[in-house]
């Protein structure tokens, strides 16, 4: 079966704009509303002629209740299927302490994390993507979905963990 990669984190971080962005067209829900994304969806993809399949996710919030518990519980089943974990954060607005508590659960996943520093749409922002080493994941991944920056980079480097 193909590798799979789970995109994960907070309601409005950019996750369903870099799901677009990884498949090269408009298929996962982007809305300026915090967790549109209500259950995980899967779509088929493929970087330098490697396929694979990626995951949607509703946003993480470790102290969800209702509706977005229910989210919760959908990202903690992609994490538990991922081969792949990619981490997004806002690096406009930093990493939060919900951001901290996700680290701790994705890191006893014991599965590979790409932190990946979204929103750096200008040269402005990347002193605040760089913040993001602090976060103990490694090289933030500095992209703008929205734009395309960075994308190639941060396909190559999950490819790399297959
Ligand atoms: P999700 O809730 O994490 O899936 O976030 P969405 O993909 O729905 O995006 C939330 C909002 O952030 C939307 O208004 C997007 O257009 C915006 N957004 C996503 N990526 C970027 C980016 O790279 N730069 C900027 N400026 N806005 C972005
Ligand atoms: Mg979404």
């Amino acid at each position: 079966s193909l590798p799979v990669v789970a995109i994960v984190g907070r309601p409005n971080v950019g996750k369903s704009t870099l799901v677009n962005r990884v498949l090269g067209r408009r298929e996962a829900v982007v809305q300026d509303e915090p967790g549109v994304t209500r259950d995980r969806v899967s779509y088929p993809a493929e970087w330098n002629g490697v396929p694979f399949m990626v995951i949607d996710t509703g946003g993480w919030e470790i102290d969800a209740r209702g509706i977005a518990r229910h989210v919760a519980q959908q990202a903690e089943v992609a994490v538990e299927m991922a081969d792949v974990i990619v981490f997004v954060v806002d690096a406009t607005v930093g990493a939060t302490d919900a951001d901290e508590d996700v680290v701790k659960l994705l890191r006893r996943s014991g599965k590979p994390v790409v932190l990946v520093a979204n929103k750096v749409d200008d040269v402005h922002v990347e002193g605040e993507a760089a913040a993001l080493w602090s976060m103990g994941l490694g090289q933030p991944f500095a992209v703008s979905a929205l734009h395309g920056k960075g994308s190639g980079d941060l396909l190559d480097e999950i490819l790399a963990n297959f």
